[in-house]
């Protein structure tokens, strides 16, 4: 269910384009994965691509120039990531790793053809993206152990995990409005909070600015109203994954979140990053299910598979940059506030769509489902600032002598993703930024 092993995993491939070889970029041959954009030389039409090196791969001008269709006729029609089946998709594959091969001459030849009005090869300096998908709706879990745990003992330091916790994986209804792309500058929300103490609340701008490192999932295939999805199909309906800041904000939250949880403290911003990294691309990196304490309860049947549990995580690792106003200025680089890994997720992508769907809730195609924010069981594995600063309590020290509780206006942040192991090529997720400033009143 999760994705075969093939050549075009094969970690000696190389391609002609050498960016592509060099061995820190996120995007060599072995990964491929699928974004839109719109090209800076023909600014009015959209294209998808994938991304190569520091390239990306025009998929319209290579289908334009008959370079996708191969004996396959589903490629001949190819518009954009969610036409394809996942068959279609394992084929795609096998059809753009033998292009973009070293040796391979196709894409080379028809650049150099008088019938090649656009070149299909374009640098991402040169293109803008777009969201990948249009997406539907938004679901985000709460699926690390560690982050409940350390949230929770905020607000009960005796009992920090509620007792349906490691039965049901927990969610709430994100807002698919909001989502926006990397590098999207991002309007410091307000709302309503009130401090401890005060009689009331006020309305004003947020005082505590947090972000959460997340991996997200967009379904491919949807599944029909009152017809649930099996864990062991669940796998079927996944596009690609990609990289979620849910921003938050703390004191928003800590006035709204009861009874029915967060609402305005996370519907103003979500940012993503733009490459869907494919389960395909992801096949060498996929590992064991968390791994349940003695005494922890088993998942019930409808959310436990054999493969799941052998073969349901996914060996990513997530790391969180920032970058101040004061930093850029003095040309600093970006500063690692934490670095975790997807495998540390209690559930698993599988049982949060099953999960979903299992009370007859449809998902449909482009739907983003994301994992809630990524914790490990150290201190530097802590997903967001409201971990980090113990709420706020035990600032940061930033390389420049700077300190942060929380985000302020001019601050980036930065997530990162990767996946390398010793038998396979290292791929990544590339970039997901965003830039804080002022609120708009
Ligand atoms: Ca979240």
């Amino acid at each position: 269910m999760t994705g075969q092993i093939d050549e075009t995993h094969d970690p000696r491939l190389r391609s002609w384009i050498e960016s592509a070889n060099e061995p820190t970029t996120d995007f060599p041959i072995q990964n491929l994965p699928f974004g839109i954009f719109r090209r800076l030389d023909q600014p009015h039409t959209t294209h998808v691509g994938v991304a190569i090196g520091d390239k990306a791969l025009d998929l319209h001008e290579c289908h334009k120039a008959g370079l996708l269709s191969g004996d396959d006729p589903t490629l001949s029609a190819y518009l954009g990531p969610l036409d394809l089946s996942r068959q279609d998709a394992v084929n795609l594959r096998q059809v753009l790793s033998r292009l973009l091969r070293d040796g391979n001459e196709e894409i080379q030849k028809y650049r150099r053809s008088p019938s090649c009005s656009l070149d299909p090869i374009i640098a991402i300096a040169n293109v803008e993206m777009l969201l990948p998908v249009s997406i539907g709706d938004y679901t985000d879990f709460y699926a690390s152990l560690f982050h409940a745990t350390n949230i929770g003992r905020r607000f009960r330091p005796d009992n920090p995990l509620l007792p349906n916790y490691k039965w049901v994986p927990i969610g709430y209804h994100g807002r698919a409005s909001s989502i926006v792309i990397s590098g999207t500058p991002i309007n410091r929300p307000s709302g309503q909070t009130k401090d401890d103490g005060e009689a009331s609340p006020r309305f004003g701008a947020t005082r505590a600015l947090d972000y959460e490192l997340e991996l997200g999932m967009f379904v491919g295939e949807g599944n029909e109203q009152g017809a649930p999805i099996s864990i062991e199909h669940a796998e079927d309906h996944v596009l690609g994954y990609c990289l979620v800041n849910d921003w938050s904000a703390r004191d928003l939250q800590k006035w709204e979140y009861q009874p029915l949880g967060p609402f305005l403290s996370k519907s103003f911003a979500t940012t993503i990053s733009p490459w869907i990294v494919t389960p395909e691309a992801l096949a060498p990196f996929r590992v064991p299910a968390f791994a349940r304490a003695a005494g922890d309860p088993q998942p019930l049947a409808y959310l436990y598979s054999e493969a799941n549990r052998a073969r349901g995580g996914l060996d990513i690792t997530l790391e969180v940059f920032l970058l101040t106003e004061g930093m850029r200025q003095r040309k600093i680089s970006p500063y690692l506030l934490s670095q975790g890994n997807a495998r540390d997720l209690y559930w698993t992508f599988a049982q949060m769509l099953t999960h979903h769907a299992s009370n007859g809730c449809n998902v449909g195609p482009g739907d983003l489902i994301a994992s809630g924010t990524v914790s490990g069981a150290t201190a530097e594995s802590r997903g967001c600032l409201m971990e980090i600063t113990e709420g706020g309590t035990r600032p940061i020290s930033l390389p420049n002598g700077e300190a942060r509780t929380f985000l302020q206006d001019g601050d980036e942040v930065i997530l990162r993703g990767y996946c390398q192991s010793e038998n396979f090529r290292r791929i990544g997720f590339g970039e997901c930024r965003g830039l804080i400033g002022p609120g708009r009143t």
